[in-house]
């Protein structure tokens, strides 16, 4: 038996542009894109569910749609259409929470989502201390404690190995690994249920890398969150996703057990995939 979903994404729709004749009902498309009025599907019918615990790996190219979804799913953009529910919270039981009102979203965001982004200066105010920045996400969530919050600060730097002496620092003059790891610890800072993170490692060097993928894996054990992971990288998503959903052109084309699309991918797309890791 199944436990039930923690969150249900369903028909997930994202365009940007107005559509024509040409293009309605995704007709007439150049990958995602309307040649006769520019519109982009960045993101059509997406759905899938997430487990309690578990990392859900979204693989694809470049421009196949996963920031959109991420910043949809986060309520950094508006969906064009498509629901999302989160049944554990019995007051939303069976709402889609994007006909939630702002306040109701800015709940949600604060208390159920955390979110790392690909650039840390998304994710992160540069001129805060790394301390500042974390009590700004306590703060959203209600928190008032001063003390409190600088204890629940300094022990998640603690845990993403940021050092005690560095804390006060500003996360500009961090590395690229650190930033990433200081956006993981705001990120974590109200518990939230649900992570999302988009390519997080891209752009680092190998070793630092397997550092903050390492780090990711340890926060799934430890504390049981559930995450969104996504990469253009398989090799990422293989280290890190229990199941794995492949993106094209805005579209899902395969999902299943990691190890399963490893072994036997389906869609030509992703036997490419699959074969450029060997
Ligand atoms: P990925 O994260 O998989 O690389 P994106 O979600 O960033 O893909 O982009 C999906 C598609 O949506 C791309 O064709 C991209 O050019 C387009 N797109 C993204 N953001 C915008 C925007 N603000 N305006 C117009 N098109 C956009
Ligand atoms: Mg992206």
């Amino acid at each position: 038996m199944h436990e039930a979903p923690l969150l249900r994404v369903r028909d997930l729709t994202k365009q940007f542009g107005e559509a024509c004749s040409s293009c309605d009902g995704g007709e007439n498309l150049e990958k995602n894109y309307c040649p006769t009025c520019g519109t982009v599907y960045a993101c059509q019918n997406i759905s899938f569910d997430l487990y309690p615990g578990e990392i859900l790996g979204i693989v694809g190219e470049s421009g196949s749609g996963k920031s959109s979804m991420m910043q949809c799913l986060y309520f950094d953009s508006e969906v064009t259409s498509g629901a999302v529910y989160l049944d554990h919270i019995p007051a939303l039981a069976g709402k889609n929470v994007f006909t939630l009102s702002s306040q109701q979203k800015r709940a949600i965001r604060n208390q159920q989502y955390g979110m790392v982004y690909q650039n840390p200066i998304r994710g992160l105010k540069m001129d805060f201390s790394s301390v500042g920045n974390i009590a700004e996400k306590l703060i959203a969530a209600g928190n008032r404690h001063v003390g409190d919050m600088e204890a629940v600060s300094k022990s998640l730097l603690e845990h993403v190995h940021i050092p005690l002496f560095r804390m006060k620092e500003e996360p500009r003059n961090f590395s690229g690994g650190m930033q990433q790891r200081v956006q993981i610890a705001k990120a974590l800072s109200n518990n939230p249920p649900i992570l999302f993170l988009d390519e997080v490692t891209t752009g680092l060097d190998l070793s630092v890398q397997a550092n903050v993928l390492d780090l990711i894996k340890g926060i799934q054990r430890d504390l049981g969150i559930s995450m969104i992971v996504v990469s253009h990288d398989l090799a990422v998503i293989r280290m890190l996703a229990d199941r794995t959903i492949v993106m094209l052109n805005g579209s899902i084309i395969e999902d299943g057990l990691t190890d399963q699309i490893l072994e036997d991918p389906q869609h030509a797309y992703t036997q490419q995939l699959v074969y450029s890791l060997l």
